[in-house]
């Protein structure tokens, strides 16, 4: 290809990907990762290319750019990849099949014949690696330059460090360590791009806040890790109620959100009844001791011409009303 015609692909595709980029509209950020590896291919003009993220703590690494498959997730010691990221370093192939840490597999399945591959470590900005890219296959038969294609493929690997850091940093940012659930900044974000919608819509949104009773006791009888097991289980039992298109958060301590669309402040309540009984029957065991638990709720129904704080005040005024007047119970009016 022609160096103009692959600079006016390349163009074309950053066009394109900046303006969904900064369009408000909700996108899939699969989609953009697919993109920013399709830019990495069209700038060493190759016949294909993946993105492989590099998962540390699973020693995995897993790729959903390949071309024609899902997902393919691998151990982080296999292959090309696994090395020149064990290695820290740029691997070019210009005879795989002759190349001990090429998988031929995956050639002999599918029929494909692989002749040159450019593996290069994609690092942030800290200097750590978090993936690979793996171009394969040069077009018109020509060989990987460790110098020429490996200047061109870091103008998609700046761009897709860049991207995966933010989208790390944001996914950290909104969920809670302890229990894995949403925490109140998730809340917020998920407030106005999925639940402020609902209202706009005319659509009813309700919730419940719910609060450990007497969790103090719990700490103080059993220790801080005893506790942090009862959030763990409190957690995971709540959630197990979600519906697809609702959510919980850790609102704060020992408090959870349950977020209801399309549902009537008396559906959250027949909901938060359902989770009283439940917590109420299922103890949680931690490695020491079985610990009995119950929960109050309060319920309520948003009104859109309100704030959310307003809101979710309401619903927390009638989990103070459940308090006052003897806990485990469900209260959704005034
Ligand atoms: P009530 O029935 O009125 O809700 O009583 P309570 O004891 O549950 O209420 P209180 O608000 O007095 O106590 C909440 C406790 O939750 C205090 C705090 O130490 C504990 N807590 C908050 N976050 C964590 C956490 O992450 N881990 C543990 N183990 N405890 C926590
Ligand atoms: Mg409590
Ligand atoms: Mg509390």
């Amino acid at each position: 290809m022609g160096e103009n015609t692959r600079m006016e692909e390349f163009l074309n595709l950053s066009d394109k990907l900046y303006r969904e980029m900064s369009s408000s509209k909700e996108k899939s950020r699969e989609e953009l990762y697919i993109n920013l590896t399709e830019m990495g291919r069209i700038l060493v003009d190759a016949d294909r290319a993946s993105f492989w993220k590099w998962d540390k703590r699973k020693h995995q690494l897993w790729t959903k750019s390949a071309v024609g498959v899902e997902s393919i997730v691998i151990p982080d010691n296999t292959g090309l990849v696994g090395k020149a990221l064990k290695e820290g370093r740029v691997i070019i192939t210009n005879d795989p099949y002759n190349d001990p840490d090429f998988n031929a597999n995956v050639d002999k399945q599918t029929g494909y014949v692989t002749k040159s591959i450019l593996v290069m470590p994609v690092a942030n900005i800290y200097g750590e690696y978090i993936g690979a890219f793996q171009i394969i296959n040069k077009n018109d038969d020509k060989q990987f330059s460790e110098t020429d294609d490996v200047r061109r493929l870091s103008n998609a690997a700046l761009i897709l460090a860049l991207a995966l850091e933010s989208e790390t940093f944001l996914e950290e940012s909104h969920h809670d360590k302890l229990t894995k659930l949403k925490n109140r900044m998730g809340f917020y974000h998920d407030f106005s791009k999925r639940y402020a919608n609902v209202l706009k819509e005319g659509r009813p949104l309700s919730m419940f806040i719910s609060d450990i009773d007497k969790f103090k006791r719990v700490n103080d009888t059993y220790g801080h890790n005893a506790g942090d097991d009862v959030l763990v289980h409190v957690a995971a039992l709540i959630e197990s109620f979600a519906p697809e298109n609702g959510g919980v958060y850790r609102w704060g301590g020992e408090e959870f959100i349950m977020m209801l669309p399309d549902a009537t402040v008396e559906d959250a309540a027949k909901l938060a009844e359902e989770v009283r009984v439940k917590l109420q029957g299922t103890p949680c065991k931690t490695h020491e001791v079985v610990i009995d638990l119950t929960m109050s709720f309060g319920c309520n129904q948003f009104d859109s011409a309100s704030s959310i704080e307003d809101n979710i005040s309401v619903a927390d005024g009638r989990l103070y009303t459940a308090k006052e007047t003897g806990r485990n119970q469900v209260i959704w009016k005034d």
